[in-house]
């Protein structure tokens, strides 16, 4: 036996660092400890064989063969990963360009279509030329983006409920935190903050991921520019999406021109992959000399021409964003009729709290018999006590895939009760 560790009482969150031992041996222990979850009906892997749709072959570590579910899971929301006229602009863009960038952006890796994708960004936020940089993905626009922009003599005022990849970018900065959309805490720690630092940037999604809330980006606005901050929205979830033309989360509060930085992603509404920085053309200026992943690493490959469509049919084709509209108006009526706990949600991202972690796991196993394949979100994704299934929508998602994933909410209630008033 290679140690005594009691994994009955360890969560992953405690395998990030195991003091008195190297990293082979933390490694191996760290297997061990995925096998012990595995054997206890604890492991919430699993494997989609084809693709992110409406309707997918899911195998998951308890059987041998995948089997067909209606997919809870995937973001991407209106279904352009599969979309004809997107497919075939990213092919085209092969055959022009071939399958890869050839360098970072700074030394020969920059070409036409990442041109055409920046400006084609820049005009969809209404924004002039030169107000947007592509970064391989969403993560890395964040992260990348703050490491550069953020030292010593910063502040990042964050709601505690920021995606990782923005926690990851504050590493070379000071940071205050402030509890989930709660205001008076912002105000406190804008107040506490001022003069003391040369920049002080509030940093809030549009739409928090694991919860599909909104910031209260009109209030936070204000109390920003009231003491003289920058503002920096993440609007992943939001941007293609929320509004009325679905610019996000920001469009919808009525501030597209008013934020001093969007950060955003390819990969979720826009079916892609990628993620991206709209801001003044100095600060895009700025970021594209001083981000160490734009000199030291490749962005998007000529695949990417795939999104010069997948943007335009934001707007050509609006009647998949009404229809997610509809889904999700008629899916959380389901769920609120069952008197589930679906919190706060405003976005396609709908959580079904339980709490109870074990429960929760179950949850999604009772599910996913029942032929519905949705996340099971425990700690540290979420607080301890704060498990859920997490469920998102897809445009096409049909009356009848929505029904099966109620019907099955109800048969897991029945099991499990888990509604608000057990
Ligand atoms: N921001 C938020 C709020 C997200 O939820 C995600 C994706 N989970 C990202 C950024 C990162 O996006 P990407 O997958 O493009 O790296």
């Amino acid at each position: 036996k290679r140690h005594n560790i009691d994994f009955s009482k360890a969560s992953f969150k405690d395998f990030e660092t195991i003091p008195d031992f190297d990293i082979i041996q933390r490694a191996e222990i760290f297997t061990d400890f995925t096998q012990h979850m595995l054997d206890n009906g604890q492991m919430n892997f699993r494997f989609v064989t084809d693709g992110c749709g409406a309707v997918a072959e899911v195998i998951s570590p308890y059987a041998d063969s995948p089997r067909t579910c209606v997919s809870l899971v995937s973001n991407d929301y209106l279904n352009f990963t599969q979309h004809p006229k997107v497919k075939a602009a990213a092919i085209e863009g092969i055959e022009m360009y071939g399958t890869g960038a050839g360098a970072s952006p700074l030394i020969g890796g920059h070409h036409t279509y990442h041109v055409q994708l920046e400006d084609k960004l820049s005009s969809f936020f209404g924004r002039p030329k030169g107000s947007s940089i592509v970064y391989t993905t969403g993560y890395t626009a964040n992260s990348a983006s703050l490491l550069a922009l953020l030292k010593a003599d910063d502040c990042a005022i964050v709601d505690m409920a920021v995606h990782a990849s923005v926690y990851e970018g504050l590493l070379e900065t000071n940071t205050k935190r402030f509890p989930h959309n709660s205001m008076v805490h912002l105000e406190r720690a804008l107040v506490d903050t001022q003069s003391k630092y040369a920049t002080r940037l509030v940093i809030i999604d549009g739409v928090y991921s694991q919860d599909g809330d909104l910031a209260k980006l009109d209030e936070i606005y204000t109390l920003t520019k009231q003491y003289g901050a920058y503002l920096m929205v993440d609007d992943a979830h939001g941007i293609g999406v929320i509004g009325e033309n679905g610019r996000g989360c920001i469009e919808h509060f009525g501030l597209l021109k008013q934020v001093d930085i969007i950060s955003g992603t390819l990969s979720k509404a826009f079916g892609h992959i990628g993620g991206f920085i709209i801001a003044s053309p100095e600060l895009v200026n700025y970021l594209r000399h001083q981000s160490r992943q734009q000199v030291f690493s490749s962005t998007s490959t000529p695949a990417s021409s795939g999104l010069l469509k997948a943007i335009d049919l934001i707007d050509e084709e609006p009647h998949w964003r009404t229809k997610l509209a509809e889904n999700v108006r008629y899916y959380k009526q389901g769920l609120l009729d069952m008197k589930l706990n679906i919190g706060t949600t405003a976005s396609p991202i709908i959580p079904i709290k339980i709490g109870d972690p074990h429960k929760t796991a179950e949850a999604a196993r009772l599910l996913l018999d029942a032929g519905i394949y949705a996340n099971c979100i425990v700690y540290p994704g979420v607080s301890r006590k704060d498990a859920r299934i997490r469920t998102s929508l897809m445009a096409t998602h049909t009356r009848e895939h929505l029904d099966r994933a109620l019907n099955a909410f109800e048969y897991v209630n029945s099991k499990l009760k888990i509604a608000k008033e057990n």
